[in-house]
């Protein structure tokens, strides 16, 4: 199977927070390689910015320990290597101060006509000082972006000013808000599963779905990232973003075309139709949860509060909500989300249940006719399982069963999907929108989150224990079960 690559213009790259853990892990090794593919022109380059006083040498050094660290070392060819740290520059900034400014100026002005891309890798009290500076020093360019990371604020009214701030200095079609999700091939491929085939979108729709799951399980604690995550909580980390991002994407109207402001209209009007959770009713659509130890993989795992190191904490670190969307095509029909850390495994998967047959010509001696299913598995192995019924074969009758036909990308096309990063950096210098955020987006996931939030707050609901590597507490499976439905991996 071949893949075609398209070199993407002429760029200049700035990573503010080019010394952090997201560059580390992720940016860095995306950008290398896509530079191995053929993917980046020899006139790109990668300026890292920090407030660390490192010099060119000491960030190559921070960019070759990184390489080694996150990319495979057969990757590491030594022509590549070397190619890519021709790249890489560096500017020492405390991005709240003056100081490195007219350095990192200096270095744009020989790139002036080049896509200008400013990539926001910090915590976001810094994207209003950084974007003041950007402007203060002339540095945005008719062919210039910015991409912001998340968290894009913590509730709707912090979002808003985050927006406000790089609103001030950049256009809504310079802003790339990034939601990594949207850049994994799976979920690209669920727009292809839906808008591309003729089969799906007739019955994609109350009449032949009966419920739809999405879980994000992982079956990590918060590990060193506990004084983030407490003020946080599964919530703001993971529904009002990732998980709100892939509903949409399930649930939405076929855009006119695949282009960016068409995709997100439709993911708009979802987020619009979504039926309000708050005081009422959030004890009957909500659980949240909190780990306590246990043992995940057969060795034990400390609690929530022994990995924050606090006494008590009333941060969820497991939620299941149950939502419904009151439109046309799917009133009626729940969609039970979860997500949670220290859960019985690592996997994010979207299960589209479909309803019974209507009448059954078997007699009993047949089985019974489980509902078609189709799981749409976006790690650890991405890829797509459609559960059939079938004929058992060989002699014996007419006796049936489910199978799954199974297509796993990495199997299907012998290689291994790029890692989201290099898909959506691409895009950002080719100036594409399509996977990223609209601020009204945004602004219309934490219109639905603030009110759930706010109704746990106001009204102390519970917070259930659970122990680390189980599927969460026992009242997320009452809150399906109520519903007459099981999650996934109960059903097996
Ligand atoms: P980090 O703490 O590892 O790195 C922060 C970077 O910002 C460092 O390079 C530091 O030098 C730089 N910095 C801090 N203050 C500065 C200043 N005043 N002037 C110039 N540079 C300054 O953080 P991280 O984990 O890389 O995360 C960065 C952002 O990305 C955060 O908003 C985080 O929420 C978000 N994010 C991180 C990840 C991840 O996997 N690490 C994933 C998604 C989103």
């Amino acid at each position: 199977m071949s893949s075609r690559t398209i070199q993407v213009s002429p760029f200049d790259l700035v990573v503010f927070g080019g010394t952090g853990d997201l560059a580390a892990r992720k940016l860095l090794p995306a950008l290398f390689q896509r530079d191995r593919a053929g993917q980046l022109p020899s006139n790109g380059r990668i300026i890292g910015v920090s407030r660390r006083t490192l010099g060119d040498d000491g960030y190559l050094g921070f960019v070759r320990q990184s390489l080694k660290d996150h990319v495979k070392a057969a990757d590491l060819e030594p022509e590549a290597l070397e190619r890519f740290l021709g790249r890489i520059h560096f500017c020492s900034v405390d991005v709240t101060g003056e100081a490195g400014w007219p350095e990192l100026a200096a270095l744009l002005a020989s790139g002036v006509e080049f896509v200008r891309a400013f990539y926001f890798a910090v915590s976001p009290d810094l994207f209003a000082p950084i974007s003041q500076r950007i402007k203060q020093f002339g540095l945005v360019t008719p062919h210039s972006r910015v991409v912001v990371e998340k968290p894009l604020g913590k509730d709707g009214e912090s979002a808003r000013e985050v927006n406000a701030a790089v609103a001030c200095v950049f256009e809504e079609s310079q802003v790339f808000r990034i939601d990594h999700y949207l850049g994994k091939e799976t979920v690209q491929n669920l727009m292809a599963l839906r808008f591309a085939n003729r089969m799906f979108e007739p019955l994609w729709n109350s009449t032949h779905i009966d419920h739809i799951q999405i879980t994000v399980a992982e079956d990590i604690g918060v590990g060193d990232r506990g004084g983030y995550y407490d003020t946080s909580g599964a919530v703001r980390d993971m529904v009002q973003n990732h998980i709100l991002q892939l509903l949409c994407l399930i649930a939405m109207e076929p855009p006119d075309a695949f282009q960016a402001d068409s995709v997100r209209d439709e993911k708009l009007k979802v987020l619009k139709a979504l039926k309000r959770i708050n005081e009422r009713n959030a004890e009957h659509c909500t659980v949240r949860g909190q780990y306590r130890s246990g043992s995940v993989g057969g060795l034990p795992a400390p609690g929530y509060l022994e990995d924050i190191g606090k006494d008590e904490s009333d941060t969820e670190t497991f939620v299941a909500i149950r939502a419904e969307i009151a439109n046309w095509r799917w009133a009626g029909v729940p969609f039970f989300l979860r997500t949670g850390k220290r859960l019985g495994g690592r996997t994010s998967e979207i299960v589209v249940n479909f309803r019974p047959i209507s009448h059954s010509i078997f007699d009993h001696t047949a089985g019974r006719i489980s509902q078609n299913r189709l799981v749409i598995r976006l790690q650890p192995d991405e890829g797509m399982t459609l559960e059939v019924m079938i004929k058992d074969p060989g002699p014996g009758g007419m006796r049936l069963r489910s199978i799954p036909l199974d297509m796993s990308f990495a199997e299907t096309f012998g290689v291994s999907n790029p890692d989201a990063y290099e898909r959506l950096l691409m895009d950002v210098i080719r100036g594409n929108q399509t996977l990223f955020m609209r601020h009204d987006e945004v602004a219309a996931a934490w219109r639905w989150v603030d009110p759930i939030l706010a109704a746990w707050n106001n009204t102390a609901q519970r917070i259930h224990h659970y122990a680390a590597g189980t599927w969460g507490p026992s009242a997320s499976v009452a809150l399906i079960e109520r519903d007459g439905r099981t999650w996934l991996e109960d059903s097996e």
